[in-house]
């Protein structure tokens, strides 16, 4: 049976490639970061609460093992690795947790672990400009006849070949976050696109409605996922306001339960 290495944070980018590949009769290794982000403990029951709604769906046929934690402080150090990294963080803006699984991957000689970066509707993504200013992806079929996106070994940079060339790009690369949504809404997926989990820096449990992938997911159509007073602290927060002050806010609206 054939293995898919799958990079999980519980989000709707990385859900949408679980999704899609647990419809196939083969093994699905989930992967997950933890490096002490706020939001784990709830990407964490995320997983666990869609883990759960996969196996009793009636179109999975894929084996979804554990989910293998990969922990920074416990990925021997890489040179090769460090130093590609570093190469591409002279160029381009890059999250560290690149240069992590890239040491971990090569430590434990995985191939094919799919990333499920999503396609930006408007702000440039860093990944996706980094790839691109680096020598580019091409286009594959893998044994499911789904498309996905690798490195373009011919053009791609020495960096972005230790980097990211034994990485897969799921076909997430090529869909904005609402056409994954409506894709996984017509295939009966509604309830598990309801538990992926988005904030970076949740108030007491709630979305806090301005991090990043708050934002990112405001600006995307998905406003349904916000109550009136996240999307409040969402505005308030792109009109300038300083973060303590919106953060204040938003624990004040958690607090009084105000929707
Ligand atoms: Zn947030």
């Amino acid at each position: 049976m054939e293995r898919f290495n799958i990079m999980w944070t519980g989000g709707l980018d990385s859900t949408y490639t679980m999704i899609v590949y647990s419809r196939y009769d083969i093994e699905i290794q989930p992967y997950y970061l933890r490096n002490g982000r706020k939001s784990e403990k709830y990407e964490l029951a995320a997983m666990d609460a869609i883990r759960e709604l996969l196996l009793k769906h009636p179109e999975t046929k894929a084996k979804i093992l554990p989910l293998i934690v990969i922990r920074p402080d416990e990925i021997p150090d890489d040179e090769v690795v460090t130093n590609a990294f570093r190469g591409i963080k002279k160029k381009a803006d890059m999250g560290s947790q690149y240069e992590w699984i890239a040491r971990y991957v090569r430590n434990h000689d995985i191939k094919g672990l799919f990333y499920s970066p999503v396609k930006p509707i408007c702000d440039a993504s860093k990944l996706r400009k980094c790839l691109e200013d680096n020598g580019g992806v091409l286009t594959k079929t893998n044994c499911t006849g789904r498309t996905y996106y690798v490195i373009d070994m011919d053009n791609a940079t020495e960096d972005l070949k230790v980097l990211f060339g034994d990485f897969n790009m799921s076909e997430t690369f090529d869909l904005t976050k609402s056409e994954e949504e409506k894709i996984l809404r017509d295939m009966g997926y509604g309830d598990i696109v309801e538990k992926t989990w988005f904030c970076h820096t949740p108030v007491l449990g709630h979305p806090c409605g301005y991090c990043h992938p708050c934002e990112t997911t405001v600006e995307s159509g998905q406003e349904w996922r916000f109550t009136k007073a996240q999307l409040k602290r969402y505005a308030q927060h792109k009109a300038g306001v300083p973060e303590w002050k919106v953060r204040l806010g938003s624990y004040i609206d958690v607090l009084l339960h105000r929707n």
